[in-house]
């Protein structure tokens, strides 16, 4: 079988390594630069988008951003894992709201914002503080605004009022009301055609500045488990999802709502390379390509360390045992997604060891996210 990944960057690529031992082949479309190319090497394949259609039994996507042309074309074909419709939920807002609301899922109350009117509405109906976020291309915190005192309101208004201005006219706010929560988790699982789910154990996720730093994944709160379950289970049937859907939780006081859904793989899933039997990368192939699906039990608690606007990683981490590197191989900029580590271990003692002196070898930029996982495990 060949597979088609709409977007050429780290999860394209971790979708290939999980695909080849199934003998699946997979090919990814870089949307930017208009060029179909190995999603390991980049290297072009001399074929159209068009030919790239006909050749795959499967087109599945790595992001949710896809420009709307792209995205038909791939629809069109019939081709498409998950659907138009869920990627679509993923890459706007106001789809995604709708959609929760649809599956009768709790979530953050909101109101809609294209004008000053909506936006003084939003402020009465939802109470203070709010987080306004673009409904579309925001992305690890990008593109939001948080109004904590009627005071801020004017400048807030004025600098969203701008984007709106000189965005194309889809383009819109999502206001919604401030949960105080006490952590985020996610939720990765995959559905398949025939509607079989199979759900990973929920993930605990920090992040720096906006951006995921350590995904820490114990299987250890079996009552939070089913709740989450339940609405991954809601959401999925709702969209008729076909692969790996990320859901993002806010924990409050045990009850949680969730935040935002990905379509797709997600960062917060990357220990499951490890940490399980078959990573999410694995199963979403099996998804999209109706297989069944594989097992998705941990093994043994584990966590993932993103690594950030680093050049390279200090080869002695690969001297500790359990311990995994995955580097993606892309041009180095200040805080991207470069490479991560997953690290296992048989107890949580044995793992904050191992954790401990990980911190040591890896670079500063890691060091809050640890931090705050390792006064977890050891709390
Ligand atoms: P998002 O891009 O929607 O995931 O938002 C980025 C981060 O902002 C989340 O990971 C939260 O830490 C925070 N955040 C988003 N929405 C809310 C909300 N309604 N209440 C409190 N914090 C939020």
């Amino acid at each position: 079988m060949k597979v088609l990944v709409l977007g050429s960057g780290q999860l394209a690529r971790m979708m290939c390594l999980a695909a080849e031992p199934l003998n699946i082949r997979t090919l990814a479309y870089d949307v930017n630069q208009d060029l179909v190319v190995h999603p390991i090497t980049q290297l072009p394949m001399n074929m159209s988008y068009a030919d790239a259609i006909n050749e795959v039994d499967v087109i599945t996507a790595e992001f949710e951003h896809i420009p709307a042309p792209i995205l038909s074309l791939a629809q069109q074909s019939g081709k498409l894992k998950p659907g138009a419709n869920a990627i679509q939920a993923g890459g706007d807002r106001r789809v995604e709201k709708a959609l929760l609301g649809q599956a009768k899922v709790n979530n953050a109350k909101h109101h809609l914002v294209s004008d000053e009117a909506s936006f003084n509405q939003a402020i009465k109906t939802l109470g203070l503080p709010i987080v306004f976020k673009t409904a579309k291309e925001g992305y690890d915190g990008k593109g939001q605004w948080r109004l904590k005192e009627a005071s801020q309101a004017q400048g807030i208004w004025q600098q969203m009022a701008s984007v709106l201005s000189s965005s194309d006219a889809s383009q819109a706010i999502v206001a919604e009301q401030f949960v105080p929560f006490q952590r985020e988790v996610s939720m990765i699982g995959a559905r398949n055609a025939q509607g079989e789910i199979k759900t990973y154990p929920l993930t605990e996720n920090h992040h720096e500045n906006g951006v995921l730093s350590v995904s820490l994944a114990l299987g250890e709160n079996d009552v939070l488990q089913q709740q989450a379950d339940q609405m991954f289970t809601a959401i999925a049937q709702a969209l008729d999802y076909v692969g790996v859907l990320a859901v993002e939780f806010f924990d409050l006081n045990g009850e949680l709502l969730v935040n935002e859904i990905a379509p797709r793989v997600h960062n917060s899933g990357h220990w499951t390379q490890q940490g399980c039997y078959s990573s999410q990368f694995e199963n979403h192939i099996r998804a999209v390509c109706g297989l069944p699906l594989g097992d998705t039990q941990l093994i043994q608690p584990s966590l993932m360390v993103n690594l950030l606007g680093e050049a390279q990683v200090n080869n002695q981490v690969l001297a500790l045992p359990s311990v995994g590197v995955h580097w993606y191989n892309k041009e180095n900029k200040p805080g991207r997604k470069m490479g991560h580590i997953n690290v296992s271990a048989t107890d949580k003692a044995t793992l904050t060891n191992k954790l401990s002196q990980l911190k040591d070898l890896l670079p500063i930029s890691t060091h809050q996210g640890i931090e705050a996982v390792l006064g977890k495990l050891t709390s």
